[in-house]
């Protein structure tokens, strides 16, 4: 079975309406374990795997997700270009729960992850100045303009290690840096650039993060949760469909060979 899109996301993201299921894998991989079976099959005719980033269930928190290996089977099943729906808190005003961030910009502060795949004997330091697939990120802020759902055009996003969410100090601190804070996205978009795949993050506002002192129940933020999955799912549903077979627009798929290796 093979795909050329990849979705690792919330199981929320895994619309059955939309997408037709042709059969499971189970891959086997160098590193381990990916999260859960992939779910391959049709979404609007285009050929796309779908990766539960957590676990059926909600079983691996972000710290003990086996990245490597998820990253890695999606490679092995042809898969070209990435997209990584997330949840995120907010460290700035103007970016309000609801909305929807194509970020453009990472700061890494995770402490105890496998972020490369290139552990020696061979030394391969790829360029990370832009990790975001200016393609993607242009075709998705297309369709939400004209789907009127709202989402920043760029962004960066602080990931932590977690599983604890940050101290009033570290927030404010990232807010001198950063928009968004979460805990899935590094390495994950680093190794997905290691194999040179295109790597979208579809990082969505729950609520604001401590700095703000905007307590929220629960309930508020599952009901932006599933508002937010809404969108995704819409989203999916118009972009997949453009996106090009062919990787003209972006070099993401020559990252080993400008880097020498
Ligand atoms: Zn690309």
């Amino acid at each position: 079975m093979k795909a050329r899109i990849g979705i690792i996301g919330g199981t929320g993201v895994y619309d059955p309406e939309m997408f037709e299921l042709e059969g499971t894998v189970r891959p086997h991989t160098p590193y381990g374990p990916a999260s859960d079976e992939i779910q391959v099959g049709k979404l609007k005719g285009v050929p796309v795997a779908f990766l539960p980033r957590h676990g059926r269930g909600h079983v691996l928190p972000p710290h003990m997700i086996n990245y490597r290996a998820n990253v890695y089977a999606m490679k092995q099943l042809g898969v070209e270009r990435i997209i990584s729906p997330c949840a995120v808190g907010s460290l700035q005003e103007e970016f309000k729960p609801g909305e929807i961030v194509l970020v453009d910009q990472f700061v890494d502060f995770t402490k105890s992850r496998r972020y490369t795949f290139f552990d020696g004997p061979k030394t391969v330091h790829i360029g990370a100045a832009d990790p975001f697939c200016p393609e993607m990120n242009s075709l998705f802020a297309k369709e939400a303009e004209k789907a009127k759902v709202p989402f920043h055009n760029g962004g960066t996003y602080v990931c932590i290690e977690g599983p604890r969410f940050s101290t009033r100090a570290e927030s404010r601190m990232y807010r001198a840096f950063a928009d968004v804070i979460g805990m899935t996205l590094a390495p994950e978009c680093a190794l997905a650039r290691e194999m040179e795949m295109c790597y979208t993050s579809l990082a969505m506002i729950t609520d604001y993060d401590v700095w703000a002192d905007h307590p929220v129940d629960t309930a508020t933020i599952l009901r932006t949760m599933a508002e937010n999955m809404d969108r995704i799912r819409t989203l999916l549903g118009k972009v997949v469909p453009k996106i090009p077979e062919e990787r003209k627009k972006c070099s993401c798929g020559s990252v080993l060979a400008d880097a020498g290796a």
